[in-house]
C-alpha cells in the first residue's frame, strides 16, 4: 500500500513510502535492483530516482504500520501509543477516534476539525481556467467545448492570454470580437452547455488590468493573474495585487504567487492583506491545478477556508489538461474545503450575476 507524503496527497514529495505485508527478505527479492538495504523491517532502495522505503507489516499489525509509516511525524506523535491493528479502521476505533483521511494528517491539520464532507470531482459543474488555440492552447474553442461536454462539464470560462502577453499569443480586441462571435454560435449549437466569456488577464507591474475598461466590461469572467515581475519588493507587489483585487472588473485571482514548484518561488507579498482585501470584495481566489503551480498554497487556503471562495483551474491548453482538476482537488481537500467554498459547483448562472453587480 501507498505510505508517506504520497498517500497524503502532499504538493511535492521527496521519496516513495510504501507499507507491505511481508517479510524484509521477501520485498528484498521481489525489488530486484530498486532494493539496496534492509533495516529492521524497512526495505530501503531507489525507485524512479527518489529514496524508497518499504516498511514490512504482518497481517495483525499492517494497520498500525501503515498509520505509523503514512505520517505525517507529527500528526501520528500526536496520536500517542498506537494500538495493533490489521486495518486502519481498527487503529482509530482502538483509539476511540473517527477515522481520519490521509490528506488531513499534516502538522497543520493538528487540532482542526475536518470538514463535514471535502469537495469532491462530481460536485464541480464546470471547468474555470482554460485556454485555446485563440492565444497558446493547442486546441480549438470547439475541440475544448465537446471534451468538457465529454466529462460532464455544464459549463467552462475560456480564458486566454490577454494582450500584453505577447509570449503566448495574448489578444487583441480584433481577436476578441472573434472569439466571442464563436462563443456565441457555439453556445447557440452546444446549448445548454454554455461557454463563458473569460480573459486572462496579466496585472501589469502596477497591478492594473491588460485591457481598458469598456473591453474588460465585456467579459462574463475575469481572472486575474501574475505572469512577470515576480520579484518585486514585499511592499510594491502587495500593493500591485492589491490594486488588482480591487479592480471592480477582476472576478478571479489566478495562481495568485505565480510560484512554479521545485523552479520558482513565488512573489513576496502581504499575502493576510490581499487575502483579506479578496474576501470583503467577495473576489474568488484561485487554486491552480496545474501539478507545477498548485497556487494558492493548500496551508494559506487551510487558514482562509472560512472566509473566502476559491475556484479550482486546471489551466488547460488541451482537453488532456482538464484531468489536473484531480491534482486542484487533492489540494483543496488538504485546504479543508466543502463543495460551497468552491466556485466551480456553483451554475454558470451565479458566475453571471456576479458580473452584472460591477
Ligand atoms: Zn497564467
Ligand atoms: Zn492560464
Amino acid at each position: 500500500a501507498l505510505a508517506g507524503s504520497l498517500r497524503r496527497r502532499l504538493e511535492t514529495a521527496g521519496n516513495v513510502d510504501l507499507v507491505a505485508r511481508a517479510a524484509p527478505e521477501a520485498v528484498l527479492s521481489a525489488l530486484g535492483e530498486h532494493a539496496h538495504a534492509v533495516h529492521g523491517r524497512v526495505v530501503q532502495g531507489r525507485l524512479e530516482g527518489l529514496p524508497l522505503r518499504v516498511f514490512c507489516a504482518s497481517e495483525h499489525d499492517f494497520g498500525t504500520v501503515l498509520v505509523r509509516a503514512t505520517g505525517s511525524e507529527s500528526w501520528v506523535r500526536a496520536l500517542g501509543e498506537l494500538p495493533v491493528s490489521a486495518d486502519e479502521a481498527g487503529v482509530f476505533a482502538a483509539l476511540g477516534r473517527p477515522p481520519v483521511p490521509p490528506c488531513w494528517r499534516e502538522p497543520e491539520h493538528l487540532g482542526l476539525e475536518p470538514p463535514e464532507r471535502f469537495v469532491e470531482r462530481r460536485d464541480l459543474a464546470g471547468l474555470v481556467h482554460l485556454h485555446t488555440a485563440y492565444s497558446d492552447g493547442a486546441a480549438s474553442l470547439r475541440t475544448m467545448a465537446e471534451a468538457a461536454i465529454a466529462e460532464g462539464y455544464a459549463y467552462m470560462v475560456v480564458s486566454d492570454h490577454s494582450q500584453t502577453a505577447a509570449y503566448a499569443g495574448g489578444l487583441t480586441l480584433e481577436a476578441l470580437e472573434r472569439q466571442w462571435a464563436e462563443i456565441d454560435a457555439l453556445n447557440a449549437e452546444l446549448a445548454p452547455f454554455r461557454i463563458l466569456k473569460g480573459i486572462e488577464s496579466d496585472i501589469l507591474p502596477d497591478g492594473a488590468l491588460d485591457y481598458p475598461d469598456e473591453v474588460l466590461a465585456r467579459f462574463d469572467v475575469v481572472l486575474g493573474s501574475l505572469h512577470s515581475h515576480f520579484n518585486l519588493a514585499r511592499e510594491q507587489q502587495t500593493e500591485r495585487l492589491l490594486r488588482a483585487v480591487e479592480n471592480p472588473y477582476l472576478t478571479v485571482l489566478a495562481h495568485p504567487s505565480g510560484r512554479l514548484l521545485l523552479r520558482r518561488r513565488g512573489a513576496e507579498a502581504d499575502w493576510e492583506r490581499v487575502l483579506a482585501r479578496a474576501a470583503e470584495l467577495g473576489k474568488i481566489v484561485e487554486i491552480n491545478a496545474n501539478p507545477w503551480r498548485l497556487d494558492l498554497d493548500w496551508r494559506l487556503a487551510l487558514e482562509w477556508r472560512e472566509r473566502l471562495v476559491f475556484s479550482i483551474g486546471p489551466d488547460a491548453h488541451a482537453p488532456e489538461g482538464y484531468a489536473d482538476v484531480a491534482y486542484g482537488l487533492w489540494m483543496a481537500q488538504k485546504a479543508g474545503l466543502p463543495p460551497e467554498r468552491v466556485a466551480n459547483t456553483w451554475p454558470a448562472e451565479r458566475w453571471l450575476a456576479l458580473r452584472e453587480r460591477v
